[in-house]
């Protein structure tokens, strides 16, 4: 019997196991924050940015920044309709109306000129979402937003180690956000991270995090606004902080696994892969093929193949527009189209040049 291979997996160390240990056993009382404000400053310096607080989950983080800015009722956001629900939820939890725009079919990310021709006069913010790694159009994007007085929002919940002409991924918008779910390059196992350079904006945010407390306000259990509590726990923070000290390993060891899988599929024809384009740097947190639509290759034929290998392989997104809480947009020909022939493939820390050989063995299975 051969061995199931996972799409994703932790790697834990024994530096992990010490920390969370170590806060089990000493971070209470005073000491109830340490891990936190360390693993903070860790992940802020790491992608040089401000400022980060963490969360309990990047849906936290994303709710309460867009709460921060004052997005609300009557209020459009513009996003890929390809994406996981987790970025938009938290846009109709403030009352706000998602806008739906179609995808680029190189990057998988939103399609600038698309994202242009949506803008109305309610327009807020861009959200930017770096899917499985791959880079949205930053340039044009942040040219977008300064030209059309909007909001420039990453989630770069999968984009840990993506770079854009230097700059890390998630620290060039007006705020950014990170996911640290089990499945993730770097996780606590549920977590986030809000991050930003505008201070102004980071009190904010900190404020709503702690359940509208300011840190000025001296009075005890004295909230001067509706705030969140969305905060990650200490024990968390103690994983995490081991986890970004190893970050450079974490993210070069998925780099390595995704340069495996192109050289052993580049030379085929009929398959596309997650770009990398001059001036950026792809954190290759999901590796994923696209079949030509000629091959006449469809989702259900991958799940039956990676299934009977024993290989966990993922269904790329479904349109966010196709699931029941909302409007179909099929003009997104190109997010509606994707989707139905394309595949996740398996990465994580520990996997080995076998098991990404048996992988890439079923993907050439399609293209010959
Ligand atoms: C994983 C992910 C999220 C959700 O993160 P949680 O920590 O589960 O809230 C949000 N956005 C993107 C792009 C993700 O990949």
């Amino acid at each position: 019997m051969t061995n199931r291979i996972a799409y994703t997996k932790p790697s834990i160390t024994d530096r992990e196991v010490a920390y969370a240990t170590d806060a089990a056993a000493n971070g209470w009382g005073e000491r109830c924050y340490d891990y936190l404000k360390k693993f903070e400053t860790a992940f802020a310096a790491h992608l040089g940015t401000g400022h980060a607080i963490a969360t309990s989950s990047c849906t936290g983080a994303l709710h309460m920044g867009l709460a921060a800015l004052g997005i609300g009722q009557g209020d459009e956001i513009i996003l890929a309709d390809t994406n996981w629900i987790a970025s938009v939820a938290p846009v109709r939890h403030l009352g706000a109306t998602p806008v739906f725009v179609d995808i680029d079919p190189v990057s998988w990310c939103l399609d600038p000129d698309k994202v242009e021709a949506a803008i109305t006069d309610r327009t807020k913010a861009i959200l930017a979402v770096h899917l499985y790694g791959n880079l949205c159009d930053v340039g044009r994007l942040q040219q977008i937003a300064a030209e059309r007085d909007l909001y420039l929002i990453e989630d770069a919940a999968e984009a840990i180690g993506s770079q854009y002409q230097g700059r890390r991924a998630g620290s060039i918008g007006t705020f950014g956000t990170f996911s640290f779910h089990g499945t993730k390059t770097l996780t606590t196992g549920e977590g986030g991270m809000f991050v930003t350079s505008d201070t102004g904006l980071f009190e904010k945010v900190l404020t709503l995090s702690n359940h509208g407390r300011s840190r000025s306000q001296t009075k005890q259990f004295w909230p001067d606004e509706l705030g969140f509590k969305y905060k990650m726990s200490n024990i968390q923070a103690a994983i995490g902080l081991a986890q970004v000290e190893r970050i450079d390993d974490l993210i070069a060891r998925k780099r390595e696994i995704f340069s495996k899988y192109r050289e052993r599929l580049e030379t085929y024809q009929g398959l596309q892969l997650n770009p990398e384009p001059p001036g950026t740097v792809n954190g290759a947190w999901m590796p994923t093929v696209v079949f030509d639509r000629d091959l006449g290759v469809t989702r259900d034929m991958l799940l039956a193949e990676f299934k009977k290998t024993s290989i966990d392989a993922r269904v790329f997104f479904y349109p966010l527009s196709s699931l029941p809480m909302f409007t179909p947009a099929k003009q997104n020909a190109v997010a509606w189209d994707v989707p139905e022939r394309a595949v996740n493939l398996p990465s994580y820390h520990d996997m080995s040049d076998a098991d990404i050989d048996r992988v890439a063995d079923v993907v050439r299975s399609f293209l010959r």
